[in-house]
């Protein structure tokens, strides 16, 4: 290829990426636009995507996604027919909720480790997704539920047959039964969470519920299985897993827990060196710390998540933004002390919690400045799906916080039916997909450009934080990011005032805007020195 040949086509690509960045903006300024124009192709900011495992994961519980075949339900081709959606969001990881054979609609208790939910379609299927995924750049993730089983999984079934004929006094022997040993069975109803196998004098553990009995992880046999259904999904291309409720492995155990974490991860880097694991452990920060000694890379951060954690605190202004910088640099020391490798999993919500939307009354505003604080957190951010179109849910009700994605408000293709127990007639407040997509001030394309700008700057998700104190107080905030030679300055308003922060004579004073996110629509300038914010702004220069 000749330069002049090399030079069409980036311009080519910057004109695209441009069009891409008119239709989606409108309250989210970049400099590339204006380059592109002035200056020709050759200046344009390209999108700087590294391969590496800080990636934009995506939460999809598939249920509720995208329905190929028109039952009803969501399944792993109506995944793989939306990848070129979550592909051109900025996301280049999926983390799916649990797809192995399961009695529920959450499908968390597993009764085949090694085969699909016949809901969501084949393994055949799923190694097509993970392969158009892999096509797009993308990750996948899967959760990997080993904390429990399904009450109707053979392992059990069969351990409940074999101690209901055992004779009175005599011990179970693994021999004549190895599933004896896969859970935690007793004589004694040793606590409230043990239940009474039917027909048997014996009782067994299940902490979460009774239909999931608790696996006993430090079996070996069990682990041989384990190891042999991770090499499975890894050999059919999975990146990484998601690891359900860590804490409870065996409960108040945290030494047991963590070497459960790190028994696997080895295991699986054995087997891909890329491997990824993120762990559940809802917790408070010193107990997610703790979990980092495991030498396993991310936890998922529940300081920052929830309707009371500091991300939604921060942008309905409950918490300062000087407060939130101080508390992303305590991460970075602390969760660095126990793991120098670690990889903050930061995210607002879940499929346990409530929507964003609801914990902040729905204004769009305060739901983008959310947003915002999340994609310049560092660390691999989780979004889980409908929080880019703003979707509702309502109350304590788990199916009411998994309700089926509106891809369109009139055209119903693909639109699964949700939960069966959900509450009917859930209002939503906002725009389906396709609606938001053409509209350049909705949520929808307000996450699409925070997503662009974190992937045009590697130091968000990678840099060292620095906070400028000088500059730092109260709804201000300034932090720089350091990642390897080179560092971008990053600038908070959470406040509903527009400020100006003066960057003369300090070290970010030769530094340009790189883009900005602003929750109203205004722009942020850089005059003089001078940094003019908008109210609810956030601005990335370097
Ligand atoms: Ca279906």
């Amino acid at each position: 290829m000749d330069n002049r040949f090399i030079r069409r086509m980036r311009r080519i690509i910057a004109v695209v990426l441009s069009a891409a960045l008119i239709t989606g903006m409108t309250g989210c300024g970049n400099k590339n636009m204006t380059q592109v124009s002035e200056k020709g192709a050759d200046d344009e900011q390209e999108l700087n995507i590294i391969d590496d495992n800080y990636r934009n994961y995506y939460e999809i519980f598939v249920y509720s996604f995208y329905d190929s075949d028109g039952d009803g339900t969501g399944d792993l081709n109506g995944v793989t027919e939306k990848l070129d959606y979550i592909h051109d969001m900025g996301f280049n990881g999926i983390w799916l909720m649990p797809v192995m054979q399961s009695t529920t609609y959450h499908k968390y208790d597993v009764v085949d480790y090694n085969s699909v939910d016949k809901e969501y379609g084949t393994l055949e299927d799923f190694e097509r997704l993970v392969e158009e995924a892999h096509k797009l750049g993308i990750r996948v993730v899967i959760d990997f539920v080993i904390n429990h089983t399904s009450s109707q999984h053979k392992w059990f079934t069969d351990a409940c047959e074999y101690l209901r004929g055992l004779p009175d006094g005599e011990e179970p022997d693994a021999a004549q039964c190895p599933y004896v040993d896969y859970y935690h069975f007793s004589r004694e109803k040793e606590s409230g969470t043990y239940y009474q196998v039917s027909g048997s004098k014996w009782y067994y553990e299940g902490s979460f519920w009774s239909e999931m009995p608790d696996l006993d992880l430090s079996c070996d046999a069990l682990k041989r299985e384990l190891e042999a259904t991770a090499k499975l999904w890894l050999d059919m291309g999975v990146d990484g897993f998601r690891m359900d409720a860590a804490m409870h492995f065996e409960e108040n155990d945290k030494a047991f827990n963590t070497q459960v974490l790190n028994w696997l991860y080895e295991y699986c880097k054995g087997i891909n060196e890329d491997f990824y694991m993120v762990s559940e452990v809802w917790a408070n920060k010193a107990t997610i710390e703790d979990y980092y000694a495991s030498g396993t890379p991310s936890m998922f951060n529940f300081d920052v998540a929830d309707a009371e954690g500091k991300i939604i605190k921060a942008a309905r202004g409950n918490y300062k933004a000087a407060n939130f910088v101080a508390a992303m640099a305590g991460y970075q020391t602390d969760y660095a002390a126990e793991n120098e490798d670690y990889i903050d999993a930061p995210f607002i919500t879940n499929h346990d919690m409530g929507r964003v939307a609801n914990a902040l009354m729905k204004d769009e505003n305060d739901m983008k400045m959310a947003c915002a604080l999340l994609m310049m957190m560092n660390g691999s951010p989780f979004v889980y799906y409908g929080e880019e179109i703003g979707m509702s849910s309502s109350g304590k009700k788990d199916e009411n916080k998994r309700l089926a994605f509106v891809w369109s408000d009139t055209d119903k293709t693909g639109m699964t039916n949700g939960p069966k127990d959900a509450d009917k007639n859930i209002a939503f407040a906002f725009e389906g997909a396709e609606q938001q997509l053409e509209d350049p001030n909705s949520i929808l394309n307000y996450y699409k450009s925070a997503i662009h700008l974190r992937n045009e700057n590697p130091e968000i998700a990678r840099g060292s934080i620095k906070i400028m104190e000088q500059l730092t107080k109260d709804n201000q905030a300034v932090i720089t990011k350091t990642y390897e030679d080179s560092t971008i300055g990053i600038a908070y308003n959470t406040s509903d005032e527009k400020i100006s922060i003066e960057l003369s004579g300090t070290e970010l004073e030769n530094m340009d805007i790189r883009g900005y996110l602003s929750a109203g629509g205004e722009s942020v300038t850089l005059s003089d020195g001078t940094l003019l914010m908008p109210p609810q702004s956030v601005c990335v220069l370097k």
